[in-house]
């Protein structure tokens, strides 16, 4: 039977962890609220999200650089970024099931949990993870984990300035872990208080800035699309004046219709100069930008897209999940695009008593892996090899079968189409590096 829409979901949860995508954290513990780990093929997947992000913002592109900034920085970067006394949710107990919600999470002023209207009075809640560094605990040692990577950015933006000699507009990427003490955490890795961000500061000249703004939109929309996501479940979502900070001069949220509603991606945001000045003025030092050609000193404006590696993840994998109807029984595909299947290859035997046959394939499987992500596996029948690779994505099935041994020739199945070719073992690599635009 094919899955209803409201169990997608479940299905998902349950494969991830039966195939090692996503388990859940200190597990035989019981588990911790909202954290996740990612298993032998989800830190595959995940690691090309984070490929594909970095190759499309910083590889490919003449004006961004990379970075990889301290998760613990001084205090004061959270008191000039705004997070010691706005990072707050505002939170509320429901007097009927006593669940803690998040005000902004009520469903038409109702409970999400019970469907009932009464609440305590909103409390605000810090949502920064706060630590001691060095031995002695005391608030002279106070400390933050930071909840975003971006503030790694700007503190760190005249540094990268003088090292690389860069004009505006200039951008600095980051990955990196941000922990956030989420009050009410869930759907799976959409919301966990340990996760990973993928951010960009666009530094521009500030007359420069709504174009940026506006290319940037639409850079982050393809992006998703360019990846396999489906054109029909992303759309973008421009704030309202009312959910604007004070200093922003707009911001767009890319959206996802995942199987329990359109959630946000990333949001893109154009932050006019609010943060380099904060900076400026917490730390002492003038973070103004010197033009060069018309000596003029200002401070650059920003535009910042700002998206969650984990979540991008698993837009990915709900959108690459697919039930088919083949010969009467239901095949589970996940269609990753090429660029994001943790798995390109499956060498496979044929007949697994066959000692030939599998010297044959092994010897294939270790010639691929030098370029290609391939596995080795004769732990069932070919029909069930070939279920287990489709479910996990794997884009090509190659089978080494008796008549290998005599003509040198090896069947190659595709994922999507199903569809059978014989391919010589000599020209194999050439032909598989070519489908998969290697
Ligand atoms: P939300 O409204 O969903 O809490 P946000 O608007 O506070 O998100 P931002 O501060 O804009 O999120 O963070 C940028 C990105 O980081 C988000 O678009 C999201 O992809 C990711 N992100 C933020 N919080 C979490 C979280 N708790 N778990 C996973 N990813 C997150």
């Amino acid at each position: 039977m094919i899955t209803q829409k409201n169990d997608v979901m479940e299905k998902i949860v349950s494969l991830c962890k039966r195939r090692g995508f996503i388990f859940q954290s200190s597990e035989i513990y019981g588990g911790l609220g909202s954290t996740w780990d990612y298993g032998p093929l989800g830190v595959e997947l995940k690691r090309n999200v984070k490929g594909a992000w970095w190759r499309a913002v910083v590889h490919t592109r003449d004006d961004v650089v990379g970075l990889d900034s301290a998760i613990l920085m001084h205090p004061k970067t959270w008191e000039a970024s705004g997070h010691i006394s706005n990072f707050h949710d505002i939170v509320i107990d429901c007097k009927n099931c006593k669940k803690r919600i998040r005000q902004d999470h009520l469903k038409n002023g109702k409970c999400p949990y019970c469907g009932t209207k009464e609440f305590t009075e909103g409390r605000a809640f810090n949502l920064m993870f706060k630590t001691h560094v060095g031995p002695v605990e005391d608030s002279s040692s106070a400390s933050y984990l930071r909840p975003e990577t971006a503030q790694g950015i700007f503190v760190n933006f005249k540094n990268v300035l003088d090292a690389t000699h860069r004009k505006l507009p200039l951008g600095i990427a980051q990955i990196g872990k941000s922990f956030r003490n989420e009050v009410t955490p869930g759907n799976f890795t959409f919301r966990m208080r340990e996760f990973e961000q993928m951010e960009i500061e666009y530094f521009t000249k500030p007359q420069d800035a709504d174009q940026y703004y506006q290319q940037w939109i639409e850079e982050r929309f393809n992006w998703y699309l360019n990846l396999g996501i489906k054109k029909e479940k992303l759309k973008k979502r421009e704030h309202g004046q009312d959910e604007l900070a004070h200093y922003a001069k707009g911001c767009t949220d890319i959206e996802y219709e995942f199987p329990f509603g359109w959630s946000e991606l990333e949001g893109i945001a154009h932050r006019a100069d609010y943060d380099l000045k904060q900076h400026s003025q917490f730390s002492g030092v003038d973070l103004q930008y010197h033009d060069q050609v018309t000596n003029e000193r200002f401070f650059p404006y920003v535009i910042e897209p700002s998206g969650g590696c984990d979540r991008a993840t698993l837009a990915f994998l709900t959108d690459a999940y697919h039930e088919e109807e083949v010969k009467g029984e239901t095949r589970v595909v996940l269609k990753f695009s090429k660029e994001l299947a943790p798995i390109k290859v499956a060498v496979l035997p044929l007949l697994k008593k066959n000692g030939d046959i599998v010297e044959l394939a092994k010897k294939i499987k270790n010639n691929l892996q030098k370029d290609i992500v391939c596995v080795y596996d004769d732990t069932a029948a070919i029909g069930k090899l070939y279920r287990r690779q489709d479910e996990v994505g794997t884009f090509f099935c190659v089978t080494v079968d008796v008549q290998s041994l005599e003509d040198k020739q090896v069947t190659v199945r595709s994922r999507d189409t199903m569809l059978q070719e014989r391919i010589p073992v000599d020209n194999l690599k050439k032909y598989l590096m070519e489908k998969l635009a290697l």
